[in-house]
């Protein structure tokens, strides 16, 4: 590990003697530290995830403001024909906007004009052609560090360009293809290294981990596994030691999870690392743990050091966790003053509805308070920093009505803090979902590359006649200070700006400024398509652009109901990069209406419902669901009941997609061990549904 660094060091040291002999072009070619991206006050670039290593999302701007924000216009825009679902951050340097779109393609553009100037395409398709792989063709964000870019691969590479020419420098293999794990995170550069996690714990028996690789050379710097191995082949450091104490049974046999897919941040101030992780796999602790236990370190903060990955401190949200409540959030860092002190606070918004506020000095927590409706647990005591659970809220061998739902009070979609107002701006979802663990044998296992829970699933009504909201909340008092219900659920991650304006785009197709003080609506923009990716600000020569990626994307956005009916269909409606200015006055080419593929009718076909039954399993158990949506079209993939592929059985075009991986260029994986049987059951399952569906359109005419 010492000889690596020692290497990445050297390697520095040579790219400054090297540019010393040549001064004039260092002017030309950023060189980009933790001092850069720790500069709140730089405004012309956005150069992490959450634009500076506090992941605040808040600009220093006010160019656009309260007072003329009414002139807001498209300055430019590029349309992106071959892209599906969109939900990243792009980042700006030296006046070079750079973004990940559908299949992991970075592209380079002229912030000023969005005309491109290189694209680098990692071969996402080829690299998955043939075998089994998890879902998800997008992908959240990139990081620069020095004169590199950095992006993640679906796959499980990591790569680093060179910023200027976006030639590939490196690329390392961060898990074995034949793991069933998955990337939709953006990687986070700091000091000297790059972070980056996986998912996968659904989608089979797999430990989490991070691994830092030195960014100069891409060679593995540390690793960090979330939850404990397998006792027998020894403890890879004292934290693991201390976490396997709260495991029981033989967890290790189903991996035992906490991916942290999402959730890196660098504290500059403090050289701390912190990552937020993920719930358990399986999700029943029944079958993971039986017996019990904390299951450290499920649903939590770490905070390591970020030279050599050692475990510093914890915080647990959820304890022995089996709801899916990740802590795999946000991370937002600020300097809160409480009770008369100045405190060195993080702030984090899980999944499991609890907002917290912790020290990160000392991992003590020091408030958190509901920011929507919980039923899992009374309140977090203070004395002890855990949840107080009521009772029946483990569905063992019975069933449970569990307030947040698994898509949580708030997942992916960033939330954004002022420190003019002192207020969080937090996308809020409000979903409950039944569980019930009674027909789940006790040896239940989940096979790789399958998706699995380990508990099933009732559908329940909405818990409020909004599914979503947007929420300003002070997170020293821990109360909301404005509410603005939204009617869809996953609306996007937000910005704030000391122009008093807080940005989110909507799945409604708006993009909407809000006044940061009440949340009056002040400004929208109708891109008419559903936004998931949050906006950035900057500014290049005096005057403050604004982009945002529009393309309605990620995993839940297709496989939610409430918003597959809303009809961004696959390949309908154009993705876009669209920039905003005061003096914008482009205008950009209407968007078709949301359309609605009619499911496509075969008289001659007979449903047997033992075989769509079948198919229905095998649909909701391969992830189909997760891009074509349940039972409704999503927008990332083919609604498959309206697909001349599915009208008769056995049909060899279909086989050639689903087994021999046909489409694997736009996406879909290969299914290489699917039967004829299963094919032949999953048949039947479109047909069915779409018979239905046709039903259920002739009985509205009547
Ligand atoms: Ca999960």
């Amino acid at each position: 590990m010492i000889g690596q660094n020692v290497q990445g060091a050297c390697a520095k040291a040579f790219v400054i003697i090297l540019f010393g002999a040549f001064l004039p072009l260092l002017k030309a070619l950023p060189i980009i530290t933790d001092k850069e991206i720790s500069d709140s006050t730089n405004t012309s670039d956005w150069l992490a995830y959450g634009r500076t290593h506090n992941e605040q999302r808040y600009s220093p701007l006010d160019q656009i403001n309260l007072k003329n924000v009414s002139q807001l216009g498209v300055e430019w825009y590029l349309n992106l024909p071959n892209d599906v679902g969109l939900v990243a951050t792009p980042l700006v340097s030296e006046g070079i906007l750079y973004f990940v779109g559908t299949m992991n393609i970075i592209r380079a553009v002229d912030a000023r004009s969005g005309k491109i100037l290189w694209i680098y395409d990692p071969e996402v398709g080829q690299a998955i052609a043939g075998r089994k792989q998890v879902g998800y063709v997008h992908n959240r964000g990139l990081s620069i560090y020095g004169d590199k870019l950095f992006l993640s691969t679906w796959d499980g590479r990591l790569i680093a360009l060179n910023i200027k020419t976006g030639k590939q420098v490196w690329s390392t293999r961060t898990y074995d293809q034949n793991e069933p794990r998955w990337i939709t995170g953006h990687p986070k550069a700091f000091k000297g290294k790059v972070l980056l996690g996986n998912g996968g714990t659904e989608t089979g028996p797999t430990r989490g981990y991070v691994s830092a690789y030195d960014t100069e050379t891409g060679d593995l710097a540390w690793r960090f596994y979330i939850v404990p191995g397998n006792p027998e082949d020894g403890f890879e450091n004292p934290a693991m030691e201390m976490a396997a104490k709260t495991w029981k049974g033989e967890w290790w046999k189903h991996g035992g999870g906490g991916h942290a897919w999402h959730g890196y941040t660098y504290d500059d101030e403090l050289d701390i690392l912190l990552i937020g992780t993920g719930n358990g796999s399986p999700w029943n602790q029944r079958i993971r743990s039986p017996g019990g236990g904390d299951n450290l370190f499920l649903c939590s903060i770490v905070a390591l050091d970020p030279d050599t990955g050692e475990y510093l401190w914890h915080y647990q949200t959820t304890p022995g966790e089996e709801w899916d409540y990740n802590s795999t959030m946000d991370i937002i860092l600020a300097d809160l003053e409480i009770e008369g002190e100045t405190v060195k606070a993080l702030m984090h918004a899980p999944k499991n509805g609890f907002f917290y506020v912790i020290n990160r000095e000392t991992g003590q927590l020091i408030s958190a308070e509901k920011y929507a409706d919980v039923n899992w647990a009374s309140h977090v005591d203070l004395e002890t920093g855990r949840p107080v659970e009521v009772e029946g809220a483990r569905y063992h061998k019975s069933s449970s009505y569990i307030l947040p739902g698994p898509s949580g009070a708030h997942t992916w979609h960033a939330m954004s803090y002022s420190p003019i107002t002192k207020l969080v701006y937090l996308p809020t979802l409000h979903a409950g979902i039944g569980m019930d663990d009674s027909e789940i044998p006790d040896d239940w296992a989940l096979k790789p590359f399958d998706w699995g829970f380990g508990v099933n699933f009732a559908f329940t009504p909405p818990v409020r006649d909004y599914d979503g909201s947007l929420q300003a909340w002070d997170p020293v008092t821990q109360k909301a200070v404005w509410e603005v219900p939204q009617k869809l659920a996953y609306a996007a991650g937000t910005m704030v700006t000391a122009g008093g304006i807080v940005f989110q785009g909507a799945p409604d197709g708006f993009f909407y400024g809000y006044d940061a003080s009440n949340g009056q609506i002040v400004w929208k923009y109708d891109a008419g398509l559903g936004i998931s990716a949050p906006p950035i600000t900057y500014s290049i020569d005096g005057n403050q652009y604004i982009s945002l990626l529009v393309g309605f994307g990620g995993g839940w956005a297709n496989g939610a109901s409430t918003n597959s009916s809303l009809g961004w269909s696959y390949g309908v409606h154009t993705r876009r990069l669209i920039t905003f200015s005061l003096s914008g006055k482009e205008s950009v080419p209407k968007q078709p209406l949301p359309y609605f593929p009619k499911p496509l009718v075969e008289q001659d076909f007979v449903v047997k419902k033992g075989l769509a039954d079948a198919g229905a399993e095998i649909y909701q158990q391969k992830g189909c669901w997760q891009c074509h949506g349940f039972d409704a079209p999503g927008g990332v993939a083919p609604y498959l009941p309206a697909s001349p592929l599915t009208l008769s059985t056995m049909n060899p075009a279909l086989t050639a997609v689903v087994r021999d991986g046909g489409r694997t260029y736009r996406g879909m994986p290969a299914f290489p061990d699917i039967s004829d049987d299963q094919l032949h059951a999953l048949t039947h399952y479109f047909r069915g549904v779409a018979n239905s569906v046709a039903a259920r359109t002739l009985d509205k005419k009547d």
